[in-house]
């Protein structure tokens, strides 16, 4: 429910478009019952959703036409030699026409195409009943990611839930698992910001996802353009958002909160998180390629001041 004086803000949120289940317009009712003022629609590699959201908005709402980009730090200095780190980057107000960005997604979904054909191939050489086709037809088109074939599953009673898939076949120590060439996270960066939008590090420290970067590493990000760090994220404890929170005033970056919503396919609600309206008009204030999806007129709520 919406509270007292405070404008509620979720800046990161998946629909049927990549690897959530709502479609965009069910996220938006979804937001609106949440008591939501803005929500932001990132889903995976893909723009896809913002027609659909901007046709669907219920008036009152305000939508941030965002994305999550898929992409890896290769390790340095003491951590030379390690594997690459996957990390995700989420970008808001950004300029879908802009030339290589929008390339560089193509390649991505082409990436997720083939790697998730082969993984569930090495599930069905295993005696596995899951079939690459049918993933593809479920997905009414959606950038398929393993969400998909962990529902796939779950639908062929091999595993109880979409969670159990994850932690087992799925995870990326399994001997099915195979991984997709992401795009180097400086390269990530550098493309948002060529298009007008805001690169800010998603659930950076989530541990209980696997490895993940260290502050030299989100150090270099920031040389190398990022604006921001997704501080409160359900997957990070309250020391980890602590350490984030301090890291960013160091680096003058800003801060946002918000669900990482994925409709069923996890538990967290829409809205579970929130960004400071402070931190996210700083974000408006750097995002130059697309405008929001909003009704008319100032987009804070502020008196009314009389005409005249
Ligand atoms: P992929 O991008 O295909 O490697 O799949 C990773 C995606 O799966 C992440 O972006 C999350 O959205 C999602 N994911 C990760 N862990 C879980 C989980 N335990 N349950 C449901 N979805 C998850
Ligand atoms: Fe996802
Ligand atoms: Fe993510
Ligand atoms: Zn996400």
């Amino acid at each position: 429910m919406r509270q007292a004086g405070g404008v509620r803000i979720d800046l990161h949120t998946h629909s049927a478009v990549s690897d959530g289940t709502d479609s965009p317009g069910a996220l938006m009712a979804a937001a609106v019952d949440a008591g939501l003022d803005v929500v932001a629609l990132t889903d995976h590699d893909t723009t896809a959703g913002w027609a659909l959201a901007e046709t669907a908005r219920p008036a009152g709402l305000t939508v941030v036409p965002g994305m999550e980009l898929s992409c890896r730090w290769f390790p340095t200095g003491d951590r030379a030699g390690e594997p690459p780190v996957s990390v995700h980057l989420l970008a808001y107000l950004f300029d879908p026409d802009h030339p290589a960005f929008a390339a560089e997604r193509v390649r991505l979904r082409g990436e997720r195409l083939g790697r998730g054909e082969r993984i569930t191939e090495n599930l069905a050489a295993a005696g596995y009943p899951v079939s690459w086709a049918r993933i593809v037809e479920r997905s009414e088109g959606g950038v398929v990611g393993r969400p998909h074939i962990a529902r796939a599953l779950v639908d062929a009673g091999v595993v109880d839930s979409v969670d159990q898939a994850f932690t087992t076949l799925l995870h990326h120590t399994s001997p099915y698992y195979v991984t997709k060439a992401d795009t180097d996270v400086h390269d990530g960066i550098a493309l948002v910001r060529a298009a007008g939008g805001v690169p800010v590090f998603a659930h950076g420290m989530a541990t209980k996802r696997g490895r993940v970067v260290g502050d030299d590493a989100i150090r270099t990000m920031t040389d190398a353009g990022m604006l921001g760090l997704e501080v409160d994220h359900p997957d990070h404890s309250p020391g980890e958002r602590a350490h984030l929170s301090a890291l960013a005033t160091g680096l003058d970056l800003l801060t946002t909160g918000s669900s990482d919503y994925h409709g069923t396919n996890k538990r967290t609600p829409i809205g579970a998180c929130t960004t400071d309206p402070e931190q996210y008009e700083r974000l408006l204030s750097l995002g130059t390629g697309h405008a929001l999806f909003a009704d008319p007129g100032p987009v804070a709520a502020g008196p009314v001041v009389p005409a005249g």
